[in-house]
């Protein structure tokens, strides 16, 4: 299939989780990626996407695959980055619910599993001030909570009721749910545009 030669490439973390979904929008926008599963990957790509699955299950293989370490150097040094569910989490500085070190970047406090177990999956309306949208369909599966951000971090995603689902910092994005389940690609068109060509 015809790609767009002139976009850089986009990384999605494909240890484990839902990978796949995201990469089916990258392939539908015509945009390069590769699937990073090693860490000489991470000199391959100009942006990363971390999916959603299992937070315990990604941190663990991330560190066996020795990749932990210099995703964490890339990642501060400005690699642009989009976290959405369990990578919000493998993200954060702070979680609840997880024995496991995060990569410690954002400061943000998560709880993991948050909305309990009758409703560990649900959708709402999630208002988007940026992409001028009130609707976009969220998807939470499991999904954590983001209990507290520090003031240089904004907000940029929320439900109806306040609660902010996605957040945005320099290089970062996080969303605490899944818009690559959706036909609606405009988050990643927006991330897309953080990244420099
Ligand atoms: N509950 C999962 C975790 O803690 C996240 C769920 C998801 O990514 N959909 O890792």
């Amino acid at each position: 299939m015809k790609k767009n030669t002139n976009y850089p490439t986009i990384g999605v973390l494909g240890l484990q989780g839902d990978f796949q979904e995201h990469i089916e929008i990258l392939t539908k926008l015509q945009i390069p990626y590769i699937k990073v599963t090693s860490s000489e990957d991470l000199d391959k790509i100009n942006g990363l996407i971390i999916p959603g699955g299992e937070s315990t299950t990604i941190i663990k293989l991330l560190k066996t695959n020795n990749i932990f370490k210099k995703l964490k150097k890339k990642i501060q040094l400005g690699l642009p980055t989009w976290g959405t569910c369990a990578g919000a989490i493998v993200l954060a500085k702070k979680v609840t619910g997880l024995k496991l070190e995060t990569l410690k970047i954002l400061e943000i406090d998560v709880a993991r599993n948050a909305y309990g177990r009758q409703k560990e999956s649900f959708s709402a309306d999630v208002s988007i001030p940026k992409l001028n949208k009130n609707r976009f369909p969220g998807i939470f599966i499991r999904a954590p909570k983001i209990n507290k951000i520090s003031s240089k971090i904004k907000p940029i995603a929320k439900l109806k009721n306040g609660e902010i689902v996605g957040i945005e910092e320099k290089n970062i994005i996080v969303t605490t749910f899944h818009p690559e389940l959706t036909q609606d690609d405009s988050l990643h068109k927006y991330f897309l545009k953080k990244i420099s060509h």
